[in-house]
C-alpha cells in the first residue's frame, strides 16, 4: 500500500475552476490561490443565500484511540460515493493545524484513497488563514500590553489577564513565559502564556461568525482581562476590533479544494474540540448547503464531545438542522475500548470487542437523543476479520440501527457506495427531528448536569470551589444563557481517560470555567486541558523533507 502522500501526489487534479464550475460557480466568484485552491467570494454568498438548503450529514465517531479513527477519511469517501451515485455532494471540513502535522497525529486531509488535495498545501500553509488568525490574536495581545505600558487608563489588573499569545506549533516551552523583562521602556513584567492557534478564541469566533459585521461584533466582546474593580475589559475597549478584522478580511472566506475524485470540499477554520466547539466554519457549511444537495461535515473527537458541540453549539447558534448522523467505529477502537493496548489492536479479539462495543451502543443512544437518525459505519482496516465484522453488524441490526461497512480508505468512493446508499435511504425515509439537548434559559450548572448525565452517563457533577465561583460570576455578568462547551478527555465518556467502554457510577469533576464571550459559549474545564501541546520524543517532523523540485516527502 502506498502512503497517503504518495497517493495524493499521484492524483490527477482538475483545475479548481473546473471543480467550481461543476457547482455552478463562475471564475469571477473565485479568488484563486494558484491552480488548485480558491477562496469563495462574498458576492457568491449574496447570490446563493436565498436558495433552499441541501441535506446536512454529520460524521462523528465513537471514543477514539490515540491515532484518530477515520472521521475525515470517511467524510471524504462518503461524499465521493454520493458523487459516484449521481448526487451533487460537497464536503465541509476543518483546516489542519501545524502542531499535529509535525507531532504525532499527522495531517488532516483524510487517508488512503479518500483524501482532499493538494494535501501538502492543506497541511502546511494553505491559504494563510491560520497565519491571519495568529496575527489577529497577537495584535490584540500587543495592544493589551501596550495599553498597560502607556498608563493603563482602563486599570487592567495585570494579575487577571486572560488573553494569551498564540502560535501554530507544538511548543511546550511557551506554555508559561515571562514577558516585559528588561528596562522600563521594555514593558511591564508579567507572567504570560501561549496557546496553539487552533485554541485561540479568534479561531472559534471566525468559525461561528456569519459575516464581517458579526465577526466584528464578536471580536469586540472578547474579554481580555479584568480591571482592579473586577469588571471585564474587552477587545472593543482596547479599540482592537477594526485592525483585527482587517487582518481577517480574507480568512473569513471559505476555501475550495477537491477530493481525489474531484468532489468539492470547503475546508475552513479549525477550532479545538475541547476548549472550543471543534467544527469547520458556519460560513463554509452554509455555503456548501446552498451549492450542493448533500453536504457531509465532520465534528472533532468522539460524539460525546464533537457531535454534542456540533449539535448544541454550532447548529443551535447557526440555525442549522442536520438530517442524519454517520457514526464511525473501527474494530480497533472498539477493542481499545474493551481494554486492548494500542500495540495489540491488530490481532483478532472477539472478547475485547464484546466488551468494548458498549461504547458504540452509548453513542448511538446519545445521537438519538438529539432526534437525528443514525447510520453506523465501520471504517475497515486490513487487520479486521470477518468474524469481527459479523459481530458488529449483528449488534447494530439488533438495535434497529442502519449499518454499512466503509472501505473508502482502500478503495475511494467506490468503497463508500454501500454506506452512501444507507445514508440516502435514511435521508429519504427517516425524518430528522433535530433539537438541542437543553434550552438556552437553563442555568449553567443544569446545562452541565444535563450533558454529564444524558451524554456521558455520569451520576452527577461535582464542582471545585473555583468552578462554582466562576460559574456564578459568569451568570452575574449576564452570560448564563450561552451554551456550555465542555473540555474533557476524548478517550473516555467520563473525565478519566482510563475509564474506557461505557463507564458507570462516576461523577464529572469540574475544575474551572470561563466565558468565551466573543465565541458565545461558556468553557467548562474537567481535568487539565492542554492548550499548547508538546512534541513527542520522535516527532513526525523527523521524517519530513522536500527535494530540489519542491516535492515534499514524509507528511502523513
Ligand atoms: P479522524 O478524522 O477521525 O481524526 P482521519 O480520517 O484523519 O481520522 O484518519 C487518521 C489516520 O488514520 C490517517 O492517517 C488515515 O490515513 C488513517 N486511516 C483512516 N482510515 C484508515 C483505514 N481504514 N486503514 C488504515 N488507515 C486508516
Ligand atoms: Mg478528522
Amino acid at each position: 500500500m502506498k502512503t497517503d502522500i504518495e497517493i495524493a501526489q499521484e492524483a490527477v487534479k482538475l483545475p479548481i475552476k473546473e471543480v467550481a464550475e461543476s457547482y455552478g460557480i463562475i471564475e469571477d466568484d473565485l479568488e484563486l490561490y494558484g491552480k488548485y485552491k480558491a477562496k469563495i467570494t462574498d458576492e457568491l454568498w449574496q447570490q446563493v443565500k436565498d436558495r433552499p438548503d441541501g441535506k446536512l450529514v454529520l460524521v462523528t465517531a465513537i471514543n477514539p484511540t490515540p491515532a484518530g479513527e477515520g472521521k475525515t477519511t470517511t467524510s471524504i469517501g462518503l461524499a465521493d460515493a454520493f458523487t459516484r451515485l449521481g448526487k451533487k455532494a460537497m464536503i465541509a471540513l476543518r483546516e489542519p493545524s501545524l502542531g499535529p502535522c509535525f507531532g504525532i497525529k499527522g495531517g488532516a486531509a483524510g487517508g488512503g484513497f479518500a483524501q482532499v488535495v493538494p494535501m501538502e498545501d492543506l497541511n502546511l500553509h494553505f491559504t494563510g488563514d491560520f497565519h491571519a488568525i495568529t496575527s489577529a490574536n497577537n495584535l490584540l495581545a500587543a495592544l493589551l500590553d501596550n495599553h498597560i505600558q502607556q498608563g493603563n487608563a482602563l486599570q487592567i489588573d495585570t494579575r487577571q489577564i486572560l488573553w494569551k499569545r498564540c502560535l501554530d506549533m507544538n511548543d511546550r516551552v511557551l506554555r508559561n513565559v515571562v514577558v516585559g523583562l528588561g528596562a522600563k521602556a521594555d514593558g511591564v513584567v508579567r507572567e504570560d502564556h501561549f496557546v496553539i492557534t487552533v485554541a485561540s478564541e479568534i479561531m472559534a469566533i471566525l468559525c461561528l461568525a456569519n459575516d464581517m459585521n458579526d465577526l466584528k461584533e464578536r471580536l469586540g466582546k472578547i474579554i481580555v482581562a479584568y480591571n482592579y474593580a473586577g469588571e471585564p475589559v474587552t477587545a472593543a475597549q482596547l479599540h482592537a476590533v477594526g485592525a483585527m478584522a482587517a487582518l481577517l478580511k480574507d480568512a473569513i472566506k471559505p476555501n475550495l479544494i477537491q477530493t481525489l475524485e474531484h468532489t468539492g470540499a470547503l475546508v475552513h477554520g479549525g477550532p479545538f474540540a475541547n476548549i472550543a466547539h471543534g467544527c469547520n466554519s458556519v460560513r463554509a457549511t452554509k455555503t456548501a448547503l446552498k451549492l450542493a444537495d448533500i453536504v457531509v461535515t465532520e465534528a472533532g473527537f468522539g460524539a460525546d464531545l464533537g457531535a454534542e458541540k456540533f449539535l448544541d453549539i454550532k447548529c443551535r447558534k447557526a440555525d442549522l438542522k442536520p438530517d442524519a448522523a454517520v457514526l464511525v467505529a473501527t474494530v480497533r477502537a472498539l477493542k481499545y475500548n474493551g481494554g486492548v493496548p494500542k500495540t495489540e489492536l491488530s490481532a483478532e479479539n472477539l472478547d475485547a470487542l464484546k466488551k468494548g462495543i458498549v461504547n458504540l451502543e452509548k453513542h448511538i443512544e446519545n445521537l438519538q437523543k438529539f432526534g437525528v437518525p443514525v447510520v453506523v459505519t465501520l471504517n475497515s482496516f486490513v487487520t479486521d476479520t470477518e468474524a469481527e465484522y459479523a459481530f458488529i453488524r449483528d449488534f447494530c441490526e439488533e438495535r434497529g440501527c442502519e449499518f454499512a461497512l466503509s472501505e473508502v480508505w482502500a478503495k475511494g468512493g467506490e468503497g463508500g457506495e454501500a454506506l452512501a446508499q444507507k445514508v440516502l435511504d435514511t435521508l429519504e425515509h427517516k425524518e430528522s427531528h433535530y433539537h438541542a439537548l437543553y434550552p438556552d434559559e437553563m442555568s449553567l450548572k443544569d446545562k452541565v448536569k444535563t450533558i454529564a448525565t444524558e451524554i456521558y452517563g455520569a451520576d452527577g457533577v461535582s464542582y471545585a470551589p473555583a468552578a462554582s465561583k466562576a460559574l456564578a460570576r459568569i451568570e452575574e455578568m449576564g452570560f448564563g444563557n450561552l451554551p456550555v462547551c465542555m473540555a474533557k478527555t476524548q478517550y473516555s465518556l467520563s473525565d478519566d481517560q482510563t475509564k474506557l467502554g461505557r463507564p458507570t457510577g462516576f461523577t464529572i469533576n469540574v475544575r474551572d470555567a470561563y466565558v468565551s464571550a466573543g465565541a458565545g459559549f461558556v468553557v467548562v474545564l474537567t481535568g487539565a486541558i492542554m492548550t499548547m501541546p508538546g512534541l513527542p520524543k520522535k516527532p513526525a517532523a523527523d521524517g519530513i523533507d522536500v527535494d530540489e523540485n519542491g516535492v515534499i516527502t514524509g507528511l502523513f
